[in-house]
Parts: structure tokens; sequence; C-alpha cells
């Protein structure tokens, strides 16, 4: 088969990342005989730079001609103090948008490797966790009517959430067909104490919870959630949520891995062509240096493998590619702790990387 990937390397580390992503492609491309295209597009402070916007038309044009689209990160110190409207994180949102990306997947597992990197009691890190966050991306509290007004005390601000019947049962469906590839088990996220949207929330997954009668589902309060994620994440397979709680919840379930730089992620919409890119931004602290962990834009690729190509088989050897590569103790600077181990550097981790596929 043959696949074209819009690349959008972006700033800092990005195009360290994602040259290191490519080449693993490259490689599993061999492998299991598929043919990647790759066109290079650009978005963040390098557009600003070379075309005066961060999101060029030819930039959105290429990525919705594209089967998929992997970015490394933008944003720099240069480009901080430009009004919000220009600035290089504009990009995503404008890409996300124009894509229609309603859906966030960001699994979060602890590597037996590197569980001393984990900031979580001993007896937590022994069980060991492997989850996947669904968010909600489009819809809820970031999307709602806001404003200010005068109220009861003077000025006062609003901002309103609302959700669809129609929102919340495609989010749901995506987290019960992923259940249905992992272990089966959905928890849905919500605050049906208080809020009415939660409430219609959890009644609607429920009910699309009837069409997968093979995967087990179960609510939980936001507040709760919090809780359970640092004292027993070992309870969740996937989690689904909405844009806001999702927001918070997936930067919390991020941390309790231990390094950001292992950690990919996946926005979806209605069709296979989704984003593809590492939780982590541009890094400018160490770019150029080649010090950057390649492993969560190598991941990334392999959940575009997964979910825009179906080709489960492939992100499979790569993920076990980078299990081995750890499991045999190499380490970039940001996961070396205080172990002693001499860390790699991007080139070296991405070629170790290819030898293990
Ligand atoms: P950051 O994620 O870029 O960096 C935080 C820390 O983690 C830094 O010390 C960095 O060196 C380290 N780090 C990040 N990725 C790493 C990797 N792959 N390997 C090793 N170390 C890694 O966050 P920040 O410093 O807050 O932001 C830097 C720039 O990135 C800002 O301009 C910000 O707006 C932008 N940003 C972009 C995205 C994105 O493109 N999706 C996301 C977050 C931040």
């Amino acid at each position: 088969m043959t696949y074209n990937i819009a690349l959008v390397k972006g700033d800092g580390i990005g195009p360290e990342i994602v040259d290191s992503a490519v080449q693993v492609l490259e490689k599993v491309g061999q492998r299991f005989n598929h043919v990647f295209y790759f066109t290079e597009y650009l978005a963040g402070g390098c557009a600003i730079d070379a075309t005066g916007v961060p999101l060029p038309e030819e930039t959105v044009k290429g990525c919705l001609a594209s089967d998929s689209v992997l970015l490394g990160a933008v944003g720099g110190l240069k480009w901080d103090n430009l009004p919000g409207n220009t600035r290089p994180e504009k990009a995503l949102l404008g890409l996300r948008s124009a894509l229609g990306l309603y859906t966030n997947l960001r699994p979060a597992k602890l590597y037996p490797a590197l569980r001393a990197e984990c900031p979580l009691r001993p007896d937590i890190v022994a069980r060991g966790f492997d989850l996947m966050m669904v968010r909600e991306l489009t819809g809820g509290i970031y999307f709602g009517e806001r404003g200010r007004r005068e109220g009861k005390f003077g000025l006062e601000a609003y901002d309103t959430e609302a959700y669809s019947v129609v929102e919340i049962e495609r989010i749901a469906r995506v987290a019960f067909e992923a259940a249905r590839k992992r272990r089966g088990r959905v928890t849905s996220i919500d605050k049906a104490n208080v809020l009415e949207t939660s409430r219609l929330w959890r009644e609607t997954v429920r009910r699309v919870a009837e069409d997968y009668p093979d995967v087990a589902l179960s609510d939980m309060l936001v507040d709760n959630a919090a809780m359970q994620l640092v004292r027993n994440p070992s309870q969740f397979d996937v989690v689904v949520t909405s844009n806001m709680f999702g927001d918070i919840l997936s930067d919390e379930a991020s941390q309790i891995t231990g390094s950001i730089g292992l950690l990919p992620s996946a926005s979806l919409g209605a069709t296979r062509r989704g984003l593809f890119e590492p939780i982590h931004g541009s890094a400018p602290d160490i770019a150029g240096q080649d010090r950057a962990n390649p492993i969560a834009t190598i991941l990334s690729a392999a959940m575009m493998l997964r979910y825009a190509f179906d080709l489960p088989r492939e992100a499979d050897a790569m993920e076990a590619a980078v299990d081995a590569a750890l499991n045999d103790g190499l380490r970039t600077a940001d996961i070396v702790g205080d172990s002693g181990i001499k860390p790699l550097g991007t080139c070296e981790m991405t070629d170790e990387i290819i030898r293990r596929l």
C-alpha cells in the first residue's frame, strides 16, 4: 500500500524528532511492504518567519489532501510576544478545526523499564498502568458562549458549557471502539451530580453502550477520577470525558508516567485522516543539540499506522522496538534519572530503535 503523509515539523526540536519518526516509518515500510510518501508543510513560528502567518493556506490544503498528518511541535521564545491571533500555537487550533478533529486520544502507560521515574508510591508503581484517555476536543465550555456583564456584585464573567447528543454519541463510540482493541473497559468521567451537561453525557454514553455489549462501562465523577488516577491508575483501561475534564486529567495522567518525552497523541475526526503529535512542546532549551527524546514522536507515528491506516501489526512492531530499546537500558537524557547510564542523543536512540524493528 502507499500512503501520503504531510509532515509539519514546526519549531525547536520539531524537525529533529519528526526526522527520527520518518526514518522509523521508512524501516517499517521496507519490512511490511508499504510506501510512505512525505511532503513537508510549514506551521508555527517558522511559517510566521517565512510567510507572515502561523498557518499558511498551502499547509491547510496540503494536510487536507494527505492521508494523515505528523506534527512535531510549534512555538518558541522568538514569537512569544506576538498578539494571540498571530502566535505559533494558533496553527494547532486552525489545523484541528480545518481537519474536523473532535477526538483526542492520549495513551499513558508506565514502562516497566522506567518505573524509577514514576512519582507514585512504590506499591502503586508495582501494579503498573496502561490507559487511554479519550477527550472530546471541539465542544463544551472551551467553545461555549462567554462574556462579561454587570451582575449582583458588579462586574462578572461567564463561560457556558453545552454538549449535544450528537457530540457525546460520536466521542462515546470512539471510546467503545478503542476499548474493543484493548482490554474491553470504558470509564466515563463526568460531574453528573451537579451539571446538566454531565447528566446528558451520562445518559447518552449509557445508551451508546447498549451497542457494545462486549465492553464494560462504568461512570465516575471527575473529582473522584482525579484522585483515582494517583491512587490506583491500574483500574483504568479507556477513559472518556469532556473537553475541559479531559484537558486536566490527561495532563495528570501524563505526569504519572514519568516523562513528557515518551507520550504520543492522536487527534481524529469523522474520516480516517488524523493529526498525530507528541504531547510535549518545542523544547527550545535543547533544540538543535541532538538531545531530544524522539520516542513520543515515533509512538505518534505508530498511532498513525494503527488509527489512520488500520495497520495494527506495523504499529505493534514500532511499539515493540521502543519497548525493546528501553528494556535494553537505552536512555535519552530526559529519562536517565540518577541511573548512572550514559544518555544517547536523538540520532543514536533513533538508530537503536530502528535496529530493533
Ligand atoms: P516543552 O514541552 O517544550 O518543554 C518542557 C520541558 O520538557 C523542557 O525542559 C524540555 O526540554 C523538556 N522536553 C520536552 N520535550 C522533550 C523531549 N522530546 N525530549 C527531552 N526533553 C523534552 O514545554 P514548554 O517549555 O512549556 O514550551 C516550549 C514551547 O513549546 C512554547 O513556545 C510553547 O508554547 C510550545 N508548546 C507547543 C506545543 C505543541 O506544539 N503541541 C505544546 C506545548 C508547548
